[in-house]
């Protein structure tokens, strides 16, 4: 008989004794508080979580803004036990398999035109130092290689790669880290609770913080810019939306002096504010979009960058046989991973998730604005299936009001929210109802009183 123990009684072994707590040294995470009190998921299914102590907890935020078609969908289940056991693993590095073939013509027929191809990565943070690296080898190929620098933005979140923290511009995410890559510049943030508080959907105010592009295109001369990031909507830093037009307008500057617009999609793909990309609810296409999350639902971890014809055919000029970029992961376009990917996608197209956004836009809108008076509550925001709270800072040393209200809907009301300083952020799994509406700003308007 085996010595391994099964995986319930090694569940319940972590479960019950803290002992075992200490060796997993948990990402983004206050370890220390963590194990004091641990919020501990066993298992899940559709809107729910399951927690080891029993109790049905209702996902607010998509596990990490991932999981768009819901928990456990008995498709996706499938597809991945599957392809485990036909064929585990086969590399992509010269040489293939059918998957990621199949994967990249349906994705590409998703994107707008013209970003026709997809280079695959295991994550957001992958996707992108990839199109990073894919905007600066363009140039190179090009004879403009002298285009080495790159443009973030203050408040900006691209994963935790070297390349994504020196674009990024979350100053905890950078302080202890430096000096990162050279030749990177930051665009301000567009967030005014001054001008745009509680605006519902995009912020009327703030489209002219996008000439403050010229101003480094000024500065440094457009001839050594490679590339501008942004996310259109941003979720990590507080969910920061861009004001009406202001994405237009970097993108004509981009044009104008042709530098490379990444749109890092790694939150906004995938059907979260209406369409398969925002790129395509907002009407401006990018020359790169990063994505991860929502393409394999979660389920098993994979990112993807997608690059226009004009990208991608500037490097196939070289010798035949010759590599054109160096560049891939030992699991880029991985067998589970590509199975995850072609069944969610069969979910998003069959149960219309992408439209959902649309419909239930307002419904949401209505609902997180009704917590408009509630205690500490300073700004709302909202777009598509994304909102944020953001609540009143305590002062210095009185621990964050945000993470107490995360800390409480977990343990008080079984609600999964996520907590960004003092900003409670929700992005539902895409398949929930009004009903599931009603319940989420239920128990969260409840918590944010209890913590009033
Ligand atoms: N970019 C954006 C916009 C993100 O929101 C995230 C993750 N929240 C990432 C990149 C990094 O993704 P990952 O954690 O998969 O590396």
């Amino acid at each position: 008989a085996s010595q391994t123990p099964a995986l319930a009684d090694l569940q319940a072994q972590a479960t019950a004794a803290p002992e075992h707590h200490d060796a997993f040294w948990m990402p983004f995470t206050a370890n220390r508080q963590f194990k004091k009190s641990p919020r501990l998921l066993a298992s899940a299914e559709g809107m729910y979580y399951r927690s080891t102590d029993g109790r049905e907890i209702l996902d607010g935020t998509a596990g990490l803004w991932c999981v768009n078609a819901g928990h456990g969908h008995p498709h996706i289940v499938q597809a991945i036990q599957k392809q485990a056991a036909t064929l585990d693993y086969a590399p992509t590095f010269q040489m293939g398999h059918p998957l990621p073939f199949v994967l990249a013509e349906r994705l590409a027929k998703l994107a707008p035109d013209p970003l026709k191809h997809v280079f695959y990565t295991n994550s957001g943070s992958e996707s992108v130092d990839t199109a990073l690296k894919i905007a600066l080898a363009y140039h190179r190929v090009r004879g403009e290689g002298q285009r080495t620098r790159l443009i973030g933005r203050e408040k900006g979140y691209h994963g935790v790669g070297f390349g994504g923290i020196s674009v990024g511009g979350m100053v905890n995410n950078r302080k202890f880290f430096g000096p990162m890559l050279p030749g990177v510049d930051h665009l301000p943030h567009t967030l005014d609770i001054a001008r745009n508080g509680f605006s519902r959907g995009l912020p009327a105010h703030g489209a002219e913080l996008a000439n403050e592009l010229e101003r480094l295109v000024a500065l440094h001369d457009a001839s050594t810019i490679a590339a501008v990031i942004i996310e259109p909507v941003s979720g990590s830093a507080g969910v920061v939306l861009p004001p009406e037009g202001y994405l237009r307008r970097i993108r004509e500057i981009c044009d104008k002096h042709g530098i490379l617009l990444i749109f890092d999609e790694v939150i906004t793909g995938f059907g979260r504010v209406g369409e398969a990309f925002a790129a395509q609810r907002f009407g401006v296409v990018p020359d790169l979009i990063t994505t991860a999350k929502g393409l394999s639902n979660g389920a098993v971890p994979m990112g993807a960058v997608f690059a226009t014809s004009a990208i991608h055919d500037a490097f196939m000029h070289g010798p035949e046989g010759a590599i054109e970029l160096f560049h891939g992961y030992t699991y880029s376009g991985h067998p589970l991973a590509c199975a995850a990917a072609l069944a969610t996608l069969d979910v998003y197209e069959g149960e219309g998730l992408f439209q959902r956004a649309i419909e239930l836009g307002p419904y949401w809108e209505q609902a997180i604005h009704a917590l408009k008076d509630l205690p500490n509550v300073v700004d709302i925001r909202n777009f598509g299936l994304v909102g944020a709270v953001e609540l009143a800072a305590r002062p210095e040393g009185a621990g964050l009001r945000g993470y107490e209200v995360f800390n409480r809907a977990f343990f008080e009301q079984n609600l999964m929210v996520r907590c960004t300083g003092d900003v409670i952020a929700l992005s539902p799994p895409l398949i929930l109802n009004k009903e599931h509406i009603d319940r989420i700003f239920d128990r969260l308007a409840a918590t944010i009183r209890a913590t009033a």
